[in-house]
């Protein structure tokens, strides 16, 4: 479904993506690992169609994506930051995707109340956003991304401002969900639990690069360099 080749990203004069490879197969569910600053936002980024690939090619199924414009690319993306509407309460912004693409009101609505019950925020729709707690504003930027069910789903540190309790139930509860709706999923996280509880596929990112990809199995019984090695925890 997605494939990136060779795909580098500059700022200036540092390289936030140097020549990355990867693919992600349809219905598969890929997490990134690695420290701040290894590029994980800035590859969520390219795939979108917000960064420009200085050199090299981002393939969404099997069509280059060069120039295709981000809402023209049925990739659905959840950013680190949230950036909820401020001005719609939640029930709007989790409905939002939804009347862009014209999906029925009933169908709207019911689909809306069914993902605020996934995210425990059951009947918040008329809530203000501005009301809501970092963590809640999460899950409700999180069933936002999830509402219009696009092929390609990245989320960015999806869970990163919730307590472990909630992060361990939604992990679960978001593998069935994705299964369910065959959804294929690129998401960033720095908590390796997460990352190998919730993907089929592990990539680790390393200063712009690929360090290793592999299954939870595999990057963890056999890391590919020291760096991963030391990330994940193993001091020797
Ligand atoms: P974090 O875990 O902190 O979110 P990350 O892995 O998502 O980190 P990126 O945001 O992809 O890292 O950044 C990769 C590199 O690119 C970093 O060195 C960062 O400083 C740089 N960078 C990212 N965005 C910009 C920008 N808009 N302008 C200049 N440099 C940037
Ligand atoms: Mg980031």
């Amino acid at each position: 479904l997605l494939r990136l080749d060779e795909v580098t990203v500059r700022y200036g004069e540092r390289t936030a993506l140097d020549a990355v490879d990867l693919h992600v197969a349809e219905h598969e569910t890929v997490s990134v690992l690695g420290p701040s600053g290894s590029g994980k936002s800035t590859l969520l980024r390219v795939v979108a169609g917000l960064e420009r690939a200085h050199t090299g090619r981002v393939w969404l199924s099997g069509r280059d994506q060069s120039g295709v414009p981000t809402h023209r690319r049925g990739v659905g993306l959840m950013f680190q930051d949230h950036q909820l509407f401020p001005q719609r309460d939640v029930g709007g912004n989790v409905a939002f995707g939804l009347r862009m693409r014209k999906v029925a009101r009933a169908e709207a609505e019911r689909r809306v109340a069914e993902l605020l019950d996934l995210v425990g925020l059951p009947g918040a729709q008329r809530r203000a956003v501005a009301s809501l707690s970092g963590g809640e504003q999460q899950r409700v930027a999180l069933a936002r991304a999830l509402a219009p069910r696009p092929q390609l789903l990245m989320l960015d540190e999806p869970l990163g401002q919730l307590d472990r309790g909630l992060r361990e139930r939604l992990v679960v509860e978001l593998r069935r969900l994705f299964g369910e709706l065959g959804t294929t999923v690129l998401a960033v996280t720095h908590d390796q639990g997460e990352a190998f509880a919730l993907a089929d596929r592990v990539v680790v990112m390393d200063g712009g690069r690929v360090a290793q990809t592999g299954t939870p199995l595999e990057v963890w019984q056999r890391p590919a360099t020291e760096f991963v090695a030391r990330f994940l925890g193993f001091d020797n």
